[in-house]
């Protein structure tokens, strides 16, 4: 706890005081440029990876970046998706998944988390994903891991389009939505492109969505 306390510290008397009237500017409101999903992965830092700042990414964290389906678990994820949209008229949504996601292994070997009844039941709203990955039956178990984690954000895709306030949304063509994988091991991001059904990188030129959704290509 010492490094985050004397963060804290460092924080208070001197990166706040240098940045004052940046901080300023957000007492008011916040106008955020995205709706931000991701896992609570320590690794993911969400400003890092998007070389962003404070009041840029509306965020919402946990084990997998999953989006339970509308009215499956009318909780913390629904309630600030909905907040998101209704309140800070949020008009782009980005799901960001990550390689050497423990959650997405523990989802593709369940008997690892037999004994975590929470985890084990939280994890159900990627079995679809899981069923997908294990048909590619001709890959490396690392390499199954890393389908899971791009079908994975394409579940919780499909979950976020159950949300009323996005569908309302999407049917009005006011709302974009992005599946990300951040890879760690080489610090770059792949956006899921759903014209061509594959994630690729980004460019200036080219910023893929994941509308129109389009059946991934099988590897
Ligand atoms: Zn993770």
């Amino acid at each position: 706890m010492d490094v985050l306390t004397k963060g804290v510290l460092r924080f208070e008397t001197e990166i706040y005081p240098q940045r004052k009237d940046f901080f300023d500017k957000l007492i008011a409101r916040q106008f955020p440029r995205a709706l931000f999903i991701t896992c609570s992965d320590s690794r993911v830092v969400p400003n890092m990876i998007t070389d962003s700042e404070p009041g840029d990414l509306f965020t919402i964290r946990n084990a997998g970046n999953i989006v339970p389906p509308y009215g499956e678990a009318m909780g913390g994820v629904s309630a600030s998706i909905e907040y998101a949209v209704m309140v800070l008229g949020i008009k782009h949504i980005i799901i960001c998944g990550h390689t050497h996601c423990g959650a997405m292994h523990a989802a593709m070997h369940p008997d690892s988390v037999a004994q975590m009844p929470i985890v084990r039941s939280w994890l159900n709203h990627a079995e679809s994903a899981r069923r997908i990955a294990l048909g590619y039956t001709d890959l490396s178990s690392d390499q199954r891991d890393i389908i899971m984690v791009e079908e994975n954000v394409l579940a919780q895709l499909d979950h976020l389009r159950t949300h009323p306030s996005v569908a309302a949304a999407l049917a009005r063509q006011e709302m974009e939505l992005y599946g990300w994988v951040f890879d760690i091991a080489h610090g770059t991001v792949l956006s899921y492109d759903g014209e061509q059904g594959e994630f690729v990188p980004m460019s200036e030129h080219h910023m893929p969505k994941a509308t129109p959704h389009r059946r991934r290509r099988a590897l």
